[in-house]
C-alpha cells in the first residue's frame, strides 16, 4: 500500500511510514494512492461471511503487500471479536450497532486495529515505543483498551483530575498491565500541553520512542470502512440500495464509508448528520467552507467546529463538487429535536437512542421522507446510551441499565499516579528505569 499527503500527491510513503509517522511533515493527511474495486466474487458470498473474514478481505484488497495474510487474518480476528448488530426499527429503518466493543464506542473498531497493526511492524524491532495520550474522557479509554496487553507498546494516559465522568475514569484506571493512567492537576488543555512539550523534546523523544496515536491516522479510518460492508451484506436480500447516515464530527467515520462506497458497496446516498456544528453542511449549500469555533450540544464528539477530514474528503473527490453531492447529502439538527426525537423513537419503536444517533435517525427519516416506499435505511449508532446517561436518563424517566463489562470496570480499584501540571515531573516520571 503507499500513501500520498493531501498537500502533496507526489510525495509517496509506505504504510509502516504513515502508520508511525501519523501525519505528513506538510501538515496534509495521509490519503491511499488507490482503492481498489472488489472483484465479482467478493460480492457474491458476501453474506455467507463472518466479520473477520469480510474485514480481511476488505483488508487485503487495501493494504496489498504491507501485511502478511496470516497476521492480517490474525489481526482482524483479535480486534474486531465482538458483535456488530443490524437492528430494525421498521421495515425500513435500521441501526448497525457498533458500540459493542470494550469503551462502548464505535472508536474501538480504529484504536484496536491500529494497536495490532502497530506491534506487528515493531515485532522484529527491540525498542518499546510508548504512545502517549491526553484524553477528556473517550479517545484514552479507546486507545488504552484498544492496546491493552498488545506486546511490545506502553501506553500513558494523562487525564485532567475532576474532570472526567465516574465511569470515564474508572475504564481509564483500573486496566494495569502496559496501560498507565496520570491524574494531572490541571485541566484538558494542560494535558495536551505536556504531552506536545514532550514530543518536542527529542532527548525524551528518542528514549522512550514516544508515538501518537493520533485519530487522523489512516490505520484507524481504514477499519472504519470495514462495517459498512458487513451493513450492506446483512441487507442484500431486502434490497438493491440503501442509504446510509453517520453521525459526523471529524467525519472519520463517513470517509470509512466513502471508501467503500469507492470500493463499490452499493450504497446510494450517504447522509452526514451533523448537530449545531454545521460547517459541512453550510459547505454543501454554499460551496464555500468555513471552519468555525466549535459550539457544546449533547451530542459532544460531533461538536468539531472544523473536521479534520475535510481535506480527505476534498481529495477523494478531486475538489469536484458535483460528483460529490451525487454521493452524499447533509442535515443538521439542534439539541431540542435531538431530544425529541430520543423520546419519541422510544415510544414508537421501543428502542433506546443517544444523542449522536439520535442525529443520525433525524438525518435519515428526513431524506427518506422524498423516496420511495420501498427504499432501505440505515444510521449509525456510535455509542451506547449508557455513555450518556446524564442525558439519556432524565429525558426517558427511567433507569439505563448498565452492560456486564462496564461493571468490571466500576468495581474494580482505581489505579492512577498523582501528577502535578509540570513538565520536569511529567519527564521524569517517563525517564524513570
Ligand atoms: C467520535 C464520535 C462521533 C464522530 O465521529 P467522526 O469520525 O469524528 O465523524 C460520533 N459519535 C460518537 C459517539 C463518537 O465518539
Amino acid at each position: 500500500m503507499q500513501l500520498h499527503s493531501t498537500q502533496n500527491p507526489q510525495a509517496l510513503v509506505g504504510l509502516e511510514q504513515a502508520l508511525f509517522q501519523g501525519m505528513p511533515e506538510d501538515n496534509g493527511l495521509y490519503m491511499p494512492l488507490e482503492i481498489p474495486r472488489l472483484p465479482k466474487e467478493f460480492w457474491k458470498d458476501i453474506d455467507q461471511m463472518s466479520f473477520s473474514e469480510m474485514a480481511f478481505r476488505v483488508g487485503q484488497a487495501l493494504l496489498g503487500t504491507s501485511v502478511d495474510p496470516s497476521a492480517l487474518q490474525q489481526m482482524v480476528e483479535e480486534a474486531f471479536n465482538f458483535d456488530v448488530p443490524l437492528v430494525s426499527l421498521s421495515p425500513s429503518i435500521y441501526t448497525l450497532e457498533l458500540y459493542h466493543g470494550p469503551t462502548l464506542a464505535f472508536k474501538d473498531f480504529g484504536a484496536r486495529f491500529m494497536a495490532r497493526l502497530m506491534s506487528y511492524f515493531l515485532k522484529d524491532r527491540t525498542e518499546k515505543p510508548c504512545i502517549l495520550v491526553a484524553t477528556s474522557g473517550d479517545t484514552g479509554s479507546a486507545v488504552a483498551h484498544g492496546f491493552y496487553k498488545v506486546p511490545g507498546i506502553d501506553v500513558v494516559i494523562l487525564y485532567p483530575s475532576g474532570k472526567v465522568s465516574h465511569i470515564q475514569e474508572q475504564q481509564l484506571t483500573t486496566m494495569g498491565h502496559n496501560i498507565t493512567a496520570l491524574e494531572v492537576e490541571g485541566t484538558f488543555d494542560d494535558c495536551q500541553k505536556l504531552v506536545k512539550k514532550a514530543f518536542l523534546d527529542t532527548q525524551l523523544r528518542n528514549k522512550r520512542r514516544l508515538t501518537s496515536a493520533n485519530s487522523i491516522n489512516i490505520a484507524r479510518l481504514i477499519p472504519q470502512s470495514f462495517y459498512y460492508f458487513w451493513m450492506y451484506a446483512k441487507l442484500k436480500a431486502q434490497c438493491d440500495s440503501l442509504v446510509c447516515s453517520v453521525p459526523s464530527g471529524n467525519f472519520g467515520n463517513i470517509m470509512g464509508g466513502l471508501i467503500a462506497k469507492r470500493m463499490g458497496l452499493p450504497v446510494s446516498k450517504f447522509i452526514a448528520a451533523n448537530n449545531d456544528n454545521r460547517a459541512f453542511y453550510d459547505y454543501l449549500s454554499t460551496q464555500n467552507f468555513q471552519p468555525r469555533p466549535s459550539i457544546a450540544t449533547i451530542s459532544n464528539a460531533m461538536d468539531v467546529g472544523d473536521p479534520s477530514n475535510f481535506v480527505r474528503i476534498m481529495d477523494l473527490y478531486q475538489g469536484d463538487f458535483q460528483a460529490l453531492t451525487r454521493d452524499v447529502v447533509a442535515y443538521t439538527f439542534n439539541d431540542y429535536q435531538t431530544e425529541l426525537a430520543i423520546k419519541e423513537v422510544l415510544k414508537r419503536y421501543h428502542y433506546l437512542m443517544e444523542p449522536h444517533g439520535a442525529v443520525a435517525y433525524l438525518a435519515l427519516t428526513e431524506y427518506m421522507k422524498a423516496l420511495g416506499k420501498d427504499s432501505v435505511g440505515v444510521f449509525l449508532g456510535t455509542a451506547h446510551p449508557v455513555k450518556f446517561l446524564d442525558v439519556v436518563e432524565p429525558l426517558i424517566n427511567q433507569k439505563v441499565e448498565i452492560p456486564s463489562r462496564l461493571k468490571t470496570a466500576l468495581n474494580s480499584s482505581k489505579k492512577a499516579h498523582p501528577m502535578p501540571n509540570d513538565y520536569t515531573h511529567f519527564r521524569d516520571y517517563l525517564l524513570k528505569p
